[in-house]
Parts: C-alpha cells; structure tokens; sequence
C-alpha cells in the first residue's frame, strides 16, 4: 500500500562514514531525500558531491542540547518534514578497556552520545511526525545490547539503553502511525574500531581476529529492508550477525 503521507525525508545521524554513510547511499538510491548529519563537514560534502542535490549535508553534534533542539527548524523546505529518522550516531572511544582503566568522563561520553543523543535527536524530530500522524524510527543498537562482554561496560550499558528506549517508544506511539525498529548488528567493519581504539593497525588486527565480518551495505540493506515494509507491518528488532 502506498503511505500518501509518506514524505520520504530522512534523516541520517553518524552520516560520515560506515553504516551512516551506506544508508545514505541506499536511500537516495531508493528515492528518499536525505539529510546527512554528522560532525566532519569535509566527509558530508564528500557525500553530497557523490550523491547529488537529494542530499543535504548538516553538521551536527548530537552531545550538542541546542543545535539539536533547533534541527528541525535548521532545515531547507526540500528536506522537511522529516519522517524517517535514522538514529546511527555512536561509538566507543577508549573501549575495550577494563572498566578501572578508563576514566568516569571517557565512559559518560559514550552514553552522552550513543543514549542521550539519540534520545534528543527523536524528541527533536517527534513532534512533526505525531502531528502528520507518519514516521519510522530506526535506532542502531548492537549486538552488544543484548550479550555482554567483558571490557564493554559504558557501550554495552549504552546500546542496553538504545534497546530498551526502542521497545519503550514503541509502545508509546503504537497505534498513532509511528513505527519503530532497532537494528542490532554484529561486527561490522568500519572506521568503528579505529576509533574506539585510536589505532588504525589495532583496528584492522581487531576485525581480523574474527572469522567473518559484516560490512556497512549489509546493514544499510537492513535498514531498508524495515522501511519498506508496508504500514501495517512493524519491524520491531532485527540481529543481524556475520556468518562463515
Ligand atoms: P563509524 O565509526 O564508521 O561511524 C560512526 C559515525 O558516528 C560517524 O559518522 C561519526 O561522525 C558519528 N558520530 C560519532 N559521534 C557523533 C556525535 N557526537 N555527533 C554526531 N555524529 C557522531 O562506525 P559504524 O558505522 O560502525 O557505527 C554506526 C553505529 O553502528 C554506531 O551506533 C555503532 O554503535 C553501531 N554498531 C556498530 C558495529 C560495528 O561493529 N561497527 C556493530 C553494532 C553496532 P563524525 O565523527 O563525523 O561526527
């Protein structure tokens, strides 16, 4: 069935590199206009010279309260309302550590971005999507939110928080148009590792520690697999993980 109110506007966080930056691809190749948020311009524009003008390249801090608050309103008639929201932003700069090694602040920076972030970026965009009554939520967790490991503490905590936002948004709009999926993925490669880890070397060591990797499309065919499902069907989670 076709949504007539479908604006098929998304907005992209973490739109710079690995899975933010393939869902942008995916999306403007299915026909949405995008908006591609993330903090290094350079890269955005990098995008929007590969994509054309159904991209539009926003730079944005999601541990930035004000910038948030003003997005929806930041953005050019042709890319609002925004109705799809694709929350990706997050990362794990200095994990992998045991929890005393890092410091109070190195872990709370991994929850401000990868949970209040995106916690301010959905309520920054919420309104919009109530008042037309239409939108999709997808919020990238992990993995990691449903099995713990040891030397994950404040990103597993995060992407636990990530899951239990997502099942608890949902049954808060159920019923008024706005659905919400969470994409949990194993191990991708990406520029992920290198910057949890601060070492490109270490990075590539990282994923080739595993038999298998997943790569940033796989995830981005994910993500548009859950939006294109028709209105009455909800993907609520979906663990997408590597095989060999
Ligand atoms: P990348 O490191 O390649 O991309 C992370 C993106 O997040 C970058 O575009 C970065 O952009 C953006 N970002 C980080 N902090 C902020 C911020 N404060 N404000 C705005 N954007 C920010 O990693 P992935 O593509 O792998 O990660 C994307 C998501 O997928 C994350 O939420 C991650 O937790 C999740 N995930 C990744 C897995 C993996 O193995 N790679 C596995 C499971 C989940 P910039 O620096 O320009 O702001």
């Amino acid at each position: 069935m076709t949504d007539k109110h479908a604006s098929r506007i998304a907005l992209v966080t973490g739109a710079s590199s690995g899975i933010g930056a393939a869902t942008c691809r995916r999306l403007v190749a299915e026909g949405y206009r995008v908006v591609a948020a993330a903090r290094r311009r350079d890269k955005l524009d990098g995008l929007r010279a590969e994509l054309g003008d159904r991209l539009y390249p926003l730079e944005l801090d999601v541990d930035d309260a004000a910038a948030v608050a003003g997005l929806a309103a930041a953005l050019p008639d042709a890319f609002r309302p925004v109705d799809t929201l694709i929350n990706n932003a997050g990362h794990d700069t200095g994990g992998r550590r045991r929890f005393d090694e890092g410091s109070a602040d190195d872990w709370c920076a991994i929850i401000e971005t990868n949970v209040a972030g995106l916690i301010r970026v959905t309520r920054a965009l919420i309104d919009d999507m109530l008042a037309r009554g239409h939108g999709h939520i997808v919020n990238l967790g992990s993995i990691a939110g449903l099995r713990p490991y040891a030397t994950g503490t404040a990103y597993v905590a995060s992407k636990y928080a990530v899951h239990g936002f997502s099942e608890t948004l949902r049954l808060d709009y159920a019923g008024r148009g706005i659905r919400v999926s969470e994409i949990m993925p194993g191990v991708v490669r990406t520029s992920f590792a290198e910057q949890r880890l601060g070492d490109a070397d270490g990075a590539a060591e990282f994923y080739d520690g595993f038999d298998a990797c997943l790569e940033a499309e796989d995830i981005a065919d994910t993500v548009a697999y859950a939006l294109k499902q028709p209105r009455h069907v909800e993907i609520a989670q979906l663990v997408v993980l590597p095989a060999s």
